[in-house]
């Protein structure tokens, strides 16, 4: 007998959202590792938790991913917990699941909180296709070259960011994506000081210049995408899609497949494709 490897999410802040099973799998596994034993020593207190703790990073040694690996072999059971949420999540664990499973070994998940999930939930920012960026390069000419690589990004976008940085952040956001795209910072989700700022990514900027307690705390930020209707389909990508579809069918097929293709709007790749038979 093997034994499993649980990747258990704990509470972003709120202690009531530990999940039931959560508590229960580290009452039983016989190792936790955890990012910061010292912190997460509070989370066990909480829940009366007695079992081993050992630190885990991705940057740990190998030894440290072996110990837990033996450990597995031998039919003991392990738990991965980060900080706070989940695990892998903006978070370590990822060189130890992927170890583990080349091994053939069993990876369990536990799930529970995760601070993209719950700002998404609750942004009212389209939720049927994000991407997630996890944190913003802290430099800013890297940062502003992130953004662009994502300017033209249609799903909604999530970052996370760091209290101190959030203002730079902002204001390069403006910069690259214009200060008309709608945005939602989510701050200390499920905390004492839950806060929810949203609208323009100008407006949203000054009120966060304005007010210093909104560049404190834990923050999400959820970023609407280009709408379809605001892209400009008299682009290279549009063309090439149009030229071979125009090959193969009509022009009012062409320019309807092409709007499912690429997003833009069927009546403005009719006058696009018609431009091009001309
Ligand atoms: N693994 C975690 C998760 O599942 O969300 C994320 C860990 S990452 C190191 C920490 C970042 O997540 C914070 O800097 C913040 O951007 C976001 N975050 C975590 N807890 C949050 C909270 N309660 N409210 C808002 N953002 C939070």
């Amino acid at each position: 007998m093997v034994g499993e490897l649980y990747i258990v999410a704990t509470p972003i802040g709120n202690m009531g959202d530990m999940a039931p099973r959560a508590v229960d799998v580290l009452h039983t596994v016989d190792l936790v590792a955890a990012e910061d034993t010292r912190r997460s020593s509070r989370l066990f207190r909480h829940f009366g938790i007695k079992t081993p703790m050992v630190s885990y990073h991705d940057h740990s040694d190998n030894k440290q991913i072996n110990t837990i690996v033996d450990m597995l072999l031998r039919g003991n059971s392990v738990a991965l917990i980060s900080d706070a949420g989940t695990p892998l999540i903006s978070d370590p664990g990822y060189r130890l699941v992927k170890i583990v499973r080349d091994k053939g070994l069993k990876v369990v998940p536990i799930p529970g909180s995760c601070a993209l999930i719950a700002a998404i939930s609750v942004s009212g920012l389209p939720s049927d296709r994000f991407i997630f960026e996890g944190f913003p390069p802290a430099k800013s000419s890297a940062r502003v070259a992130k953004f662009e690589s994502v300017a033209e990004e249609f799903r909604t976008l999530i970052f996370y960011e760091a209290p101190h940085r959030i203002l730079e952040t902002l204001t390069d956001m403006v910069n690259v994506f214009g200060g008309a795209r709608q945005v939602v910072i989510a701050r200390e989700l499920t905390k004492t000081y839950e806060t929810f700022l949203s609208g323009s990514l100008m407006k949203v900027l000054v009120q966060v210049e304005e007010d210093k307690n909104q560049q404190k705390g834990e923050i999400v930020v959820v970023l609407e995408g280009v709408r379809p209707s605001e892209k400009d389909p008299d682009t290279a990508e549009a063309r090439r899609v149009l030229a071979i579809l125009l090959d193969e069918v009509s022009l009012k097929q062409a320019a309807l497949l092409a709007a499912k293709i690429t997003g833009y709007q069927k009546n403005e790749l009719y006058a696009l494709a018609l431009s091009l038979k001309q």
